[in-house]
Order: structure tokens, then C-alpha cells, then sequence
């Protein structure tokens, strides 16, 4: 997909047209890690995975809609597709949103229930992402009961679903688990996050933090 493109997707249920935006090239500049594996790449923001549609109200992926075309920006389309530039952008989901995808039924194998439930929990830890931050870990009941399907869901995955679910029992205080979570992740390039997620675990410490302040790389 060209960067200077919007690309013309139809809702799999209704057939309601939709534009997804490219974004711009990505740069590692200003990239923040946070310790439950979310980046905000402000430079870098991909479209969501998940949306929903804004006439029928059906939850879909992204990338599982039709695409009709494309429009580039700053251009005219042809007259058969006028009707294109109106099509509204598609939003992300936020927490209840996406558990909302998920108890319909979006999440149709393990491996994207798993991507649905990390989405979920990384929607309610951005009301984290700030230095003061008074809680720092998630505490209602539907965000916690997500927490643990994952982590049951993860037990035999592989490294970096054990950083998720490593980073996910310390925000529940199961610091002992932490360590048993992280004791097969051997990666070289997972180090430095094990590493600190060990730390933070050993001074009880339960609050989404950095990682990073900007990428290894
Ligand atoms: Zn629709």
C-alpha cells in the first residue's frame, strides 16, 4: 500500500465503504516501549486491526474487508468513484469496544483471540501511559479476568507471548509467577525487557512503567 494512499475497503456484513489511511513512513524517532509490550510510535501509527462498522455497527478485521480501490492523496478520483471521498475513516476500538468484538464472536482462533485480548488489555492501560499515573495496573473485573485467560492462554507460548504474559502477572501482583514466566525466555534480543520486567517483579513493583525510552536499534 502506497504511504500517500487511502485505501477504499467495504464492511464484510453491509457493504459500507470505508477509507483506511497508510501513515506516513515510520522512524524510530520518539518511539516509547512500554513494559506490556505496547509502542507509541507517533511517527509510525498503523490503522487498526479492528474496527467497526459506522452503519450496520458489525465488528470486523481490517484486513479481512474487501478492498475496492484506492484514493492518493491530494487527488481527484474518477467520477464513478467520487463517491469514494466521503467514505468515512475507520476508527479504532477502545477497551470496551474491543471486548465487545470479542463476546460477538470476532475472534474465531486461538491465535486471534490472543491478539483481540493483548488489544483489550493494552486499550485499558492507556490511561497508564502518563508519569503519574495513580493506580498503574488494571482493576475491574472484566479487564482482570481477561489478564488471566491470556496468561492461562500463553503458558506453553512462545518468547514473546511469555513476555506478555510475565508483564501481565506482575501487574496482577503474582510476582513469584513473573519469575517461573520468564525462566525460559533464553532470546538475546528479549534480555534487556526480561531483565527489567525482573527487576520491577522483585520490587513488588505492580504499575505499567517504560520499558525503553527509545528503540535498541
Ligand atoms: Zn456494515
Amino acid at each position: 500500500m502506497f504511504p500517500s494512499a487511502e485505501l477504499i475497503i467495504a464492511c464484510p456484513r453491509c457493504k459500507e465503504l470505508a477509507k483506511v489511511s497508510a501513515g506516513a513512513p515510520g522512524s524510530p524517532e520518539g518511539v516509547i516501549i512500554w513494559s506490556d509490550g505496547f509502542q507509541d510510535a507517533p511517527f509510525n501509527e498503523r490503522p487498526p486491526r479492528v474496527t467497526r462498522c459506522g452503519k450496520c455497527l458489525g465488528y470486523f478485521w481490517t484486513d479481512e474487508a474487501q478492498t475496492l480501490g484506492y484514493i492518493l492523496r491530494g487527488s481527484t478520483p474518477p467520477p464513478e468513484q467520487a463517491h469514494w471521498a466521503d467514505a468515512p475513516a475507520i476508527q479504532p476500538l477502545d477497551e470496551s469496544g474491543l471486548m465487545n468484538a470479542l463476546a460477538q464472536g470476532l475472534a474465531y482462533s486461538p491465535e486471534l483471540e490472543l491478539e483481540l485480548r493483548v488489544a483489550i488489555w493494552w486499550r485499558g492501560n492507556d490511561i497508564f501511559r502518563t508519569e503519574d499515573a495513580p493506580v498503574g495496573h488494571a482493576t475491574s473485573k472484566d479487564a482482570i479476568s481477561n489478564m488471566e485467560r491470556f496468561i492461562e492462554m500463553m503458558a506453553e507460548g512462545a518468547e514473546d507471548l511469555l513476555l506478555f504474559r510475565a508483564e501481565a502477572l506482575r501487574q496482577l501482583g503474582r510476582f513469584q509467577e513473573v519469575e517461573a514466566s520468564l525462566q525460559t525466555v533464553w532470546c538475546s534480543d528479549y534480555a534487556p525487557a526480561k531483565n527489567r520486567l525482573l527487576e520491577l517483579a522483585r520490587s513488588g513493583d505492580r504499575k505499567l512503567r517504560k520499558l525503553f525510552d527509545s528503540p535498541a536499534f
